[in-house]
């Protein structure tokens, strides 16, 4: 149970404001997450951790000296948007380039990648180093669609001492793979954690039973199995994780025995002997272990064991001194350079002028009634697709949605109450919903509706083509950010039956609306119809058996806001409003 919050949309920022609080003397927060209080004397690689929030001391407790120059910092559990991480970058940046590391998430790639282009087009030198440690999420042969669980810390660890020591951006990055190469984690979950403001866990076990291959996001483990005693749990945790022994590996180990938020210390000390001795036993060196909490999730009882296989290059990496609020170790110089006081406020631009046609301003209007309705439909369904996403994912889609909407739908009208055609409106709704949804359906639905809104353009109201132009453009930007396809479990399931059905219908010469209803009808039996597959994307997928019989969550929600979009973006006053 969460017991401490005020408004629990509002536990991440405040749990963020109050760690850069106290310890105010190392971290300072930023638009997007924090960074080190004090710059770089020289220009040094910035390393920035990041991810959702729930998870500490990742990631925002490992800034300081010898690890982190920053963590960019998400919602719960959910990724930051490619804006936090932008503006966390700039404010870490001193001049040798910057590196983003974060476990393999699908949201968490899309955002820090388009952050990463946003970066280099302004001449910043930028790379991401993804975490793929989790051995339970898929076969060794398809090593790189794992997902990161506590391995993050491993791999950010060598990276952070990398960069303290003046290596460059390509050398910290070599390294960090590397590392990530030599890295297995296998966790087991005894009980789910619980939102901040939920009345439940997001997943439960029977009694003396666990869940084998756990996710750090409330993911449950890939199966449910006898609780053994500790002795034999290190046995099976150490013979999974030795069964995968890198090619080549020497016998020295980086050994992380990691609680998972709500498993006591005296609990991990006794697995921890029989650890301990079957990795002696098996001729193993243990470098610097460490039993304790590195990577959480958020009142989860769970352990996972993590090993890097270390060699002469690493090693040192591994056992550098570091100074951070969460971790210390050894006896880091005292942070170099001035502390950083700048102002920690966004910058505030001048709002913009908007041009627009009088019939495209009139169309405006309908947009905001259009995701005035949506935010109305997706606030009634939040729990509901909430629950949908717990069963094989992470259990946030309800509130992602939640958050994106009512950004965008506030976005909508300020931008059409200051002028603008319904292109520019809707295209500051998608940047609104990208920057405050976060997650990967955040990131695609807010790219999704900026080009949407390019499409439609601020000289007209769209005519039925036009319409079933701008709804191809959403999908097209979709599918090049997430790289679905039709039969993968995700909202392009629902989507693209809706951009294929509605073009087909406009262009045999059915009304935008009519044609609409019947692709919102398209979409909501296509989502439907989901239930029947596995997932072959998102962070359902090391659970596609689990997910089997639920409809997917994404594809759910697409069909219920395209539904209730209808009367509006396609309705009689669309019509009149259009084009001869
Ligand atoms: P997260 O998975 O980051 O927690 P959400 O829970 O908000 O984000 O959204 C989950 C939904 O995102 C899934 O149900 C699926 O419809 C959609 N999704 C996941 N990956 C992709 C992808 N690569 N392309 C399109 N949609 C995706
Ligand atoms: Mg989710």
């Amino acid at each position: 149970m969460t017991r401490i919050f005020n408004n629990p949309s509002d536990f991440a920022e405040e749990a963020l404001a109050g760690f850069c609080d106290v310890h105010a003397n190392l971290v300072r927060q930023v638009p997007g997450g924090a960074v080190r209080r004090h710059r770089p004397r020289q220009p040094k690689v910035a390393v920035l951790a990041g991810g959702g929030s729930g998870h500490y001391p990742a990631f925002a407790g490992l800034i300081g000296t010898g690890l982190a120059d920053g963590a960019v910092v998400g919602n719960i559990f959910t990724s930051p948007s490619a804006q936090q991480a932008y503006s966390v970058a700039k404010a870490a940046d001193s001049g040798a380039g910057v590196v983003f590391t974060y476990g393999n998430y699908a949201g968490d790639v899309m955002n820090f990648g388009m952050a990463s282009e946003r970066l280099a087009a302004e001449g910043i030198e930028v790379e991401n180093v993804l975490v793929t440690d989790d051995v339970a999420s898929a076969p060794p042969s398809e090593s790189e669609k794992r997902r990161g669980i506590a391995g993050d810390f491993t791999v950010f660890k060598i990276m952070g001492a990398a960069a303290e020591a003046g290596a460059d951006l390509a050398e910290v990055v070599r390294l960090g793979r590397k590392a990530n190469d030599l890295t297995r984690t296998i966790g087991t979950a005894f009980h789910g954690c619980t939102f901040p403001g939920a009345e439940a866990p997001l997943f439960t076990l029977e009694d003396r039973q666990m869940g084998l291959g756990l996710g750090i996001h409330g993911e449950p483990g890939l199966f449910d199995t006898d609780l053994p005693p500790a002795k034999e749990l290190g046995q099976e945790f150490v013979s999974r994780l030795l069964a995968e022994t890198p090619h080549g590996a020497g016998d020295r180990i980086a050994v992380i025995l990691n609680g998972l938020g709500s498993t006591k210390h005296e609990e991990l000390f006794v697995l921890w002997l029989s650890v301990a001795t079957l990795l002696r036993a098996a001729g193993y060196t243990l470098v610097m272990p460490e039993v304790g909490e590195l990577v959480t999730s958020l009142d989860m009882a769970g352990v996972s064991l993590t090993v890097t296989w270390l060699d002469d290059e690493l090693e040192p990496l591994w056992t550098a001194p570091a100074e951070t609020p969460a971790y210390r170790r050894g006896n880091a110089a005292l942070p170099g350079g001035e502390a950083d006081e700048s102002a920690t406020a966004e910058d505030t631009e001048a709002p913009e002028a908007f041009a627009a046609a009088e019939a495209s301003r009139d169309y405006a209007q309908q947009c905001v009634a259009a995701l005035a309705a949506a935010r109305e439909a997706i606030h009634d369904a939040e729990k509901f697709l909430g629950d949908l996403d717990a069963i094989a994912g992470d259990g946030d889609h309800g509130r992602g949605m939640v958050r994106g909407i009512d950004a965008a739908s506030a976005a909508v009208a300020d931008a059409a109450s200051r002028g603008a055609g319904a292109g520019a409106a809707l295209a500051a709704a998608g940047d609104a919903w990208a920057d405050n949804a976060g997650g990967t359906s955040g990131v695609l639905w807010g790219a999704g509706l900026r080009a949407f809104g390019e499409a439609v353009g601020n000289d007209q109201a769209p005519s039925a083509a036009e319409l079933a132009a701008a709804v191809a453009a959403f999908a097209a930007r979709i599918a090049e950010l997430g790289k679905a396809e039709v039969g993968d479990k995700t909202m392009v399931d629902a989507l693209v039956p809706f951009a294929e059905t509605f073009s087909r219908l406009t262009s045999e010469g059915a009304g935008a609306d009519a044609g609409w209803a019947e692709a919102a009808r398209e979409a909501a039996s296509a989502a439907q119809a989901t239930a029947a597959l596995r997932p072959l994307k998102g962070r359902a997928r090391p659970l596609a058996e689990k997910s089997v019989g639920t409809p997917d969550p994404g594809a759910t929600s697409l069909a219920m806001v395209f539904t209730v979009f209808g009367p509006h973006l396609a309705g009689v006053r669309q019509a009149a409003g259009a084009r001869p």
